[in-house]
C-alpha cells in the first residue's frame, strides 16, 4: 500500500500487525494457557470481517465469535473447520440449520431451542456444539443462574448435542467492580452447581475486553475480547490494572483530504441551518467526508480532524458528505491535503475515543457507524 490514496476522499486504513501485536498482548495479559475467543461481529467491529477474520486465524486465535448466522458463514469462508461461537440466541430451525451447515458453536438459552436443535443436527446427520448462556446480570439472553444446572441436564438428554461451553456477559466491566464482582460470583455459583452434578463443560468464559483491563483475575479457561482486539481499551470509570495495556496499538485510521479552501469575514454563517457562525476573519477547509461516511452527526461543533499535524475544529453541522474545519491556526493548508479524523499526523493524534467522546458516544458505535463508502485499506501482512 503506498503512503497516498489519491483516488479516495475518504478511507479507513486498517493496521494488520496491529491486530496480531493486540492479540499477542492479550495472550500475554490473560496468560498463555487461556484461550481466546475473538469477537468480529458487525464486520469486525467495522474492520472488514472476511479479512480480519484471516489475519486472526494465521496469528492464532482459538474462536472467532459472531453475532449472526451470516456472519458465521463469511468466517466459514475463511476457513474450513476453524471454530466458530455465535454469540446471540436463535429464533428458528433455519438459524440453527444455517449454523450447523456451517459447523459453528450455537449459544442455547432454554430447553426449547435444544431440543429444536436437536431435531436439525438430527435431520442434517451432523453434531452440534452448544454453549450455554447464563444471565447473571445484563437481562439480555441467557438462563437465570438459578436455572442453569437444570438446562445443562436437559441439553444432556439430546444425542446430536454436544455441551461445549458455559458462559456469561457482563454488564458493567468497565464501569462498576462491585456489580461485575456480582456478575461473577452468580456465575461462579452456576460453575459449582454444574461440578457438583458432575457436569464437565469444557469451555467456560465471560470476561469481555473491559473484564480483562479492569479486572485482576479472570474466571474460566477463555476470554471474549472485542473492543481490546482492535487497540482500544474500553473508556470507563475504572482504573486499568494492566501495565500492558499501552502497548495495544488502534488498527483503524479514517482519512479524507481537503477539498476545498476558503477565507470568510466576521458573523459567516456556516453549514446547514447557520448553526456555526465564524466570530472572526477565518480560513475553513471542506474535508469530503460527512455522516454518510459514518462521521457521527452529533459531533458536530465539537469533533476536531487533524491537519498538517495540527487540530481543527470541526464548524457547524456535519453534512452527508462534506464537513468544514477552522484551519486559521494552520499555515499553508492546500487543496488535496490528507485529513485525520482518527489516528496519527506528524506527532498529533485523535483516538476513536476522543471522537466518541465529541459525537456523546461510545468508540463500538463510532466503529460500526463507519460506512460501506468507506474503502477499507489494509496495511500490513497480505490476507488476499
Ligand atoms: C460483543 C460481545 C463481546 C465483546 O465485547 P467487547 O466489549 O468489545 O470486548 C463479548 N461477548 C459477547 C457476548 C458480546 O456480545
Amino acid at each position: 500500500m503506498s503512503a497516498t490514496h489519491p483516488v479516495y476522499r475518504a478511507w479507513a486504513e486498517i493496521d494488520l500487525d496491529a491486530v496480531s501485536n493486540n492479540l499477542r498482548w492479550i495472550r500475554y495479559g490473560v496468560g498463555e494457557g487461556r484461550g481466546i475467543v475473538t469477537v468480529v461481529k458487525a464486520d469486525a467491529y467495522g474492520h472488514g470481517l472476511p479479512q480480519i477474520a484471516a489475519h486472526l486465524m494465521q496469528n492464532g486465535t482459538d474462536i472467532l465469535g459472531v453475532a449472526n448466522v451470516g456472519e458465521a458463514a463469511q468466517v466459514r469462508t475463511r476457513g474450513e473447520g476453524w471454530p466458530i461461537l455465535m454469540l446471540g440466541a436463535c429464533y428458528s430451525s433455519a438459524e440453527f440449520e444455517s449454523l450447523c451447515r456451517d459447523d459453528a458453536a450455537v449459544t442455547i438459552t432454554s430447553s426449547e431451542e435444544a431440543v429444536e436443535l436437536n431435531r436439525v443436527a438430527r435431520r442434517l446427520g451432523c453434531r452440534a456444539k452448544v454453549h450455554l448462556k447464563v444471565d447473571t446480570g445484563m437481562s439480555r439472553i441467557g438462563v437465570t443462574p438459578d436455572r442453569a444446572l437444570e438446562l445443562a441436564q436437559e441439553i444432556g438428554k439430546n444425542d446430536a448435542l454436544d455441551l461445549d461451553g458455559v458462559y456469561t456477559h457482563l454488564s458493567s466491566s468497565e464501569e462498576d467492580a462491585s456489580f461485575t464482582h456480582f456478575q461473577l460470583s452468580e456465575f461462579k455459583r452456576c460453575l459449582e452447581g454444574l461440578k457438583s452434578a458432575e457436569i464437565a463443560i469444557p469451555k467456560i468464559h465471560a470476561i469481555n475486553s473491559g473484564g480483562i483491563v479492569y479486572e485482576r483475575s479472570w474466571i474460566g479457561n477463555f476470554v471474549r475480547p472485542g473492543l481490546l482486539v482492535y487497540g482500544i481499551v474500553p473508556p470507563g470509570r475504572r482504573l486499568a490494572r494492566s501495565e500492558w495495556v499501552d502497548r495495544l496499538q488502534p488498527v483503524l485510521s479514517l482519512k479524507s483530504r481537503v477539498t476545498h479552501i476558503k477565507q470568510v469575514g466576521p458573523g459567516t454563517p456556516v453549514s446547514y441551518g447557520q448553526k456555526g457562525i465564524c466570530a472572526r476573519y477565518s480560513i475553513l477547509a471542506t474535508i469530503g467526508i460527512g455522516y454518510g461516511d459514518g462521521v457521527l452527526r452529533s459531533a458536530s461543533g465539537r469533533m476536531e480532524v487533524l491537519l498538517r499535524g495540527i487540530r481543527c475544529r470541526v464548524i457547524g453541522v456535519i453534512t452527508m458528505d462534506q464537513l468544514i474545519v477552522d484551519v486559521t491556526h494552520v499555515p499553508n493548508v492546500r487543496r488535496g491535503d490528507e485529513a485525520v479524523l482518527i489516528g496519527r499526523q506528524g506527532s498529533s493524534m485523535i483516538t476513536c475515543g476522543q471522537l466518541s467522546r465529541a459525537a456523546g458516544t461510545i468508540p463500538w458505535e463510532v466503529l460500526t457507524s463507519i460506512t460501506q463508502r468507506v474503502p477499507r485499506l489494509y496495511k500490513g501482512i497480505s490476507v488476499g
